[in-house]
């Protein structure tokens, strides 16, 4: 059976993932969404095992001891990392796997499966940036000023990615990334 294909979603805080996401689940129902485990605490509306399994900072360590991550990060004073059962499993199963993940991770996917689709989100502009993380009002202004800082140097490592998708409109920025997999896949199978 031919194995799924690895794809990696970065971009920056605020530029709608989480959203696109969700809808491209809803819309394309072939896909696996990987979930990450994370040491921030959970937003309002947010639960355990469906947006993040969230940890405590030594559970994760654990986690980090007993290889049970494919890759984690530090981002803004927490851990994020996948947990490579649920992946590698899919894989195998032949499901295209969804991680949404920062620019470190993606760099160490990458390296781990050379196979990996590597693509990045953005909104149309840095102001859009700026007030769409004002609006969804999850974080505080101090931690919003540390995610627009960190955006400015991931920016630097874009180039890294095989595809970068402008998040204008949500239904043509998840269509955008459907084509794009499903090229890849066309691709992988020639090969
Ligand atoms: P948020 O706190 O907004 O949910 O996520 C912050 C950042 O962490 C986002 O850029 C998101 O893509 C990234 N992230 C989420 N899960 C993971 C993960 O498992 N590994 C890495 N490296 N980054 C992650």
């Amino acid at each position: 059976m031919q194995k799924g294909i690895l794809t990696v979603l970065s971009g920056f805080s605020g530029a709608g993932k989480g959203t696109a996401m969700k809808r491209l689940m809803e819309k394309y129902e072939d896909y696996a969404l990987s979930i990450s485990a994370t040491t921030r605490k959970p937003r309002e509306g947010e639960v355990d095992g469906r947006e993040y399994f969230f940890k405590e900072t030594e559970e994760f360590e654990k986690m980090i001891a007993q290889d049970e991550l494919i890759e984690y990060a530090r981002y803004v004073n927490h851990y994020y990392g996948t947990p490579r059962s649920y992946v590698e499993e899919q894989l195998e199963k032949g499901k295209d796997v969804i991680l949404e993940i920062e620019i470190q991770g993606a760099l160490k996917v990458k390296e781990k499966f050379p196979d990996t689709l590597l693509v990045f989100v953005t909104p149309p502009s840095a102001e859009e940036l700026r007030r769409r993380l004002i609006g969804r009002g999850t974080e505080t202004m101090e931690v919003i000023e540390e995610r627009l800082a960190r955006a400015k140097e991931e920016a630097r490592g874009i180039d890294c990615y095989d595809c970068l998708i402008i998040n204008d409109d949500l239904e043509t920025c998840v269509d955008e990334l459907h084509a794009v997999i499903q090229n890849e896949k066309k691709k992988v199978m020639r090969n």
